[in-house]
């Protein structure tokens, strides 16, 4: 497959969707960032790399962040976990407060914003340095020790995160929280702060590809069938309300951030990862989700 042509030539299409959307500005950090930025990379299991555009610019990474923290508590916790959060789609906006009361705090799954809390409140809880373990894992996953947390990005978020805040008091009142409100905020603002560019994280994400490798990092160790669950759970939930149209337009796993990211993976062929901040209503990013449905169009290459 000619991946390098195809991506020059998605690069080209998705030029005719510039400038709508915009980049998200409740978090005041990520309001300063330019919005008309595109890269996108791909890394096959086989080790070959492909990129173009504003591949190498660090961005923050926001949700992304969510699918390295679900690792390390499936690591941590098993099954049991699902005891503190569940694994179907939530068909809800990522910060929807209305299903958590209804569901008496047991988010619909992990990668909405309750339902990552949870896991931050479970990595507080159980890690011996939380914050440094978190970031050597994602080092060692993308083979860069670089990457880092943008402390700035985390602390303005705090400042004007009020809907996150109510959801982690409505966890609290509902006892699916152990640690401190403010603390567990502060350490999921922190996870969401994480910078890569598109090449880091297509590396880091090859681990979640690769599935028939055996998942050991920094301590992280998963079995064939948890990663395989992994991608299951980024496929049904990893778009918030626009899950379902991400598997129809593309049909790969995935998992989008406010940061304009999507990271996704072919199981057992490649990671491919894609960046442009201007995003649309549901909070995707509008010519990352372009480009992804002309690669999987392209190359006819999906999981479906
Ligand atoms: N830090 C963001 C928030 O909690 C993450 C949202 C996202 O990327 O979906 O609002």
């Amino acid at each position: 497959m000619k991946y390098q042509e195809i991506l020059e030539s998605i690069c080209r299409d998705v030029q005719s969707l510039a400038g709508l959307g915009k980049q998200a500005d409740y978090i005041p950090a990520l309001a300063k960032v330019n919005p008309d930025q595109f890269g996108i990379c791909i890394h096959s299991i086989h080790g070959d790399i492909y990129s173009e555009g504003d591949a190498d610019v660090p961005f923050s990474i926001q949700s992304i962040s969510k699918v390295f923290s679900l690792a390390i508590a499936l690591n941590l916790m098993g099954d049991d976990l699902w005891e503190r959060v569940g694994k179907e789609p939530s068909g809800t906006s990522f910060n929807s407060l209305i299903q958590l009361e209804a569901e008496h705090g047991k988010p619909r799954n992990p990668f909405i914003n309750a339902g990552a809390i949870v896991v931050a409140d479970i990595l507080l809880e159980k890690l011996p340095s939380p914050k440094e373990n978190f970031i050597e894992f994602i080092r060692e996953l993308s083979g860069n020790p670089h990457i880092d947390y943008n402390e700035e990005v985390a602390r303005s978020e705090r400042e004007k995160g009020y809907l996150n805040a109510a959801i982690a008091n409505l966890l609290k009142y509902h006892h699916n929280l152990n640690g401190e409100i403010e603390e567990v905020l502060h350490f999921y603002f922190l996870l969401c702060s994480v910078e890569m560019s598109c090449k880091d994280l297509a590396k880091a994400f090859l681990a979640f590809a690769d599935h028939k490798t055996h998942f050991s990092y920094h301590g992280v160790d998963l079995t064939s069938s948890q990663v395989k669950r992994i991608n299951a759970i980024m496929q049904t939930c990893g778009f918030y309300d626009e899950a379902g149209e991400f598997s129809f337009l593309v049909g790969l796993p995935g998992k989008s951030g406010v940061g304009g990211g999507i990271a996704a993976v072919y199981p057992m062929r490649y990671s491919v990862v894609v960046w442009s901040p201007r995003l649309n209503q549901k909070g995707n990013s509008i010519m990352g989700m372009k480009a992804l449905e002309l690669l999987t169009t392209k190359t006819r290459e999906s999981i479906f």
